[in-house]
């Protein structure tokens, strides 16, 4: 059985033995009619989520982050040396960071324009209202200590990491890739004779990041199950119910900008059939969704590129680490969704120019958020702040942010994918028509 069959399989039954244990815990009616005591099976389910599968996942999260630095580090340096000259390397990285711009601004409109249809935020239930906030005033304001709500100048020089090391142990993305762009242009600038040694060094790294890649693939399918049924098993259901609309503005968006921009963007500019390459990139989809994780899912983006879509090492080793962190179209869709749904629910009025400026803000804060889970909401609370929005209010909607945040990450790694499609065709000798002619890649 194929890998990612497995993975699938994992993730489906993770799911459904989830919810069914959602339902024993919160003491549905069928639950009672069995004859089975509510506080006991919500003992039960608890225990399992701590001590089985929630370590299994964990274990499986932290093979995958474990690899992070070491292979953001060796195969961005070595993109970047590969592509030889500085001239060379501001192209393609200019055309990189425009791809992820133009599909991120892409997708945060569709999401504006829906909300504006929709508009999930009028008439909620004041009563919910009060609920909520009260109910996730603590996680918000804890968000707020963090740093959420702010943002200015400062953003922008954080990026230039004062100690790499520091830069590395604190997973500090843009810090990391920002000393390894450097790193690797300058070794562009020094005879060939003295970089080599590095280069091997770094090649050597590489390889062995993949081999463990590959051991912790392998426990994809257990792990997915593990992460899988943590969240379903403990997820208040009854509020996704509650705050439907805004969850399906969210869902909808995302799934148009999946379905419609991103194969349009495929097809157009990477040559490659939409069918074949959602198929080939099965893997990559399955851990976003299961690990909420840009970063997490990186390894497997890398080793997917490669291996079914034949996208050349040195332009995923490029395109991909940069797009983990800096490519988020699901991340700015949702941002700018739930800025509006809050500015609805709250009477704040918005103007076009003011939607124009959520927009942008919306994708800017998108290149800057972790590709962690829950990575985008200190920058989202920064956009309420810009445009007169509480940002405390964001409790509303952390209730159901988990489910959103696989949902969202999935797109930010489809969309790093399609860049890597973009680059390739664009940058090297990559023939979109391998991959779709031959039988067993297209299969
Ligand atoms: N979880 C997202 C990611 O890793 C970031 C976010 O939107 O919170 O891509």
């Amino acid at each position: 059985m194929k890998l990612h069959t497995k993975i699938i399989i994992g993730l489906l039954s993770g799911a459904g033995v989830g919810i069914v244990a959602n339902a024993f815990a919160t003491g549905a009616a069928w639950v009672a009619w069995i004859g089975i005591p509510a506080d006991r099976a919500a003992e039960k389910v608890q225990w399992v989520g701590n001590n089985v599968a929630g370590p299994v996942g964990q274990i499986f999260l932290r093979m995958l982050l474990m690899t992070i630095v070491p292979l953001v580090f060796a195969s961005l340096t070595l993109g970047v040396a590969g592509l030889g000259d500085i001239r060379k390397i501001g192209r393609v990285g200019g055309r990189t960071i425009a791809y992820f711009l133009v599909s991120t601004a892409i997708s945060a409109t569709i999401g504006l324009i829906l909300v504006n249809l929709v508009r999930p935020g009028v008439g909620l239930d004041p009563a919910l209202v009060k609920e909520l906030l009260a109910t996730y005033r603590a996680q918000a304001q804890g968000l707020q200590a963090g740093g959420g709500g702010q943002f200015g100048v400062d953003m922008f020089v954080n990026i230039v990491p004062s100690n790499p090391i520091k830069a590395a142990a604190s997973l500090d993305m843009l810090g990391i890739i920002f000393f390894s762009l450097v790193f690797g242009a300058s070794l562009t600038m020094l005879p060939e004779e003295k970089t080599k040694p590095m280069v091997r060094v770094l090649d050597a790294l590489g390889e062995a990041i993949v081999k463990i890649i590959d051991f912790a693939m392998r426990l994809a399918p257990y792990g997915v199950f593990g992460l899988i049924f943590v969240v379903t098993s403990r997820f208040g259901f009854a509020l996704l119910q509650k705050l439907g609309l805004y969850v399906a503005v969210v869902l909808v968006g995302l799934l148009l900008h999946g379905a419609i921009s991103i194969s349009a963007l495929v097809r157009v500019f990477g040559g490659l059939s939409p069918r074949v390459f959602y198929k080939r990139i099965r893997a990559s989809i399955v851990t976003a969704f299961s690990t909420s994780s840009s970063n997490a899912t990186l390894p497997t983006n890398i080793a997917v590129a490669e291996e079914e879509l034949k996208i050349p090492a040195k332009i995923a080793g490029f395109v991909l680490p940069l797009g983990s962190t800096m490519c988020m179209n699901g991340t700015a869709l949702f941002e700018g969704v739930t800025v509006l749904f809050l500015a609805q629910v709250f009477g704040v009025p918005l103007t076009l120019s003011q939607q124009v400026v959520v927009m942008f803000l919306s994708v800017i804060t998108a290149v800057g958020a972790a590709g962690v889970p829950g990575g985008s909401l200190p920058l989202l609370m920064g956009v309420l702040a810009a445009v007169k929005v509480e940002p405390l209010t964001i409790a509303m909607i952390i209730g159901v942010d988990r489910i959103l945040d696989m949902a969202r990450t999935t797109i930010n790694v489809v969309g790093d994918m399609s860049a890597a499609v973009y680059v390739a065709r664009t940058e090297s000798e990559w023939d979109p028509r391998t991959v779709s002619a031959d039988p067993k890649l297209a299969a």
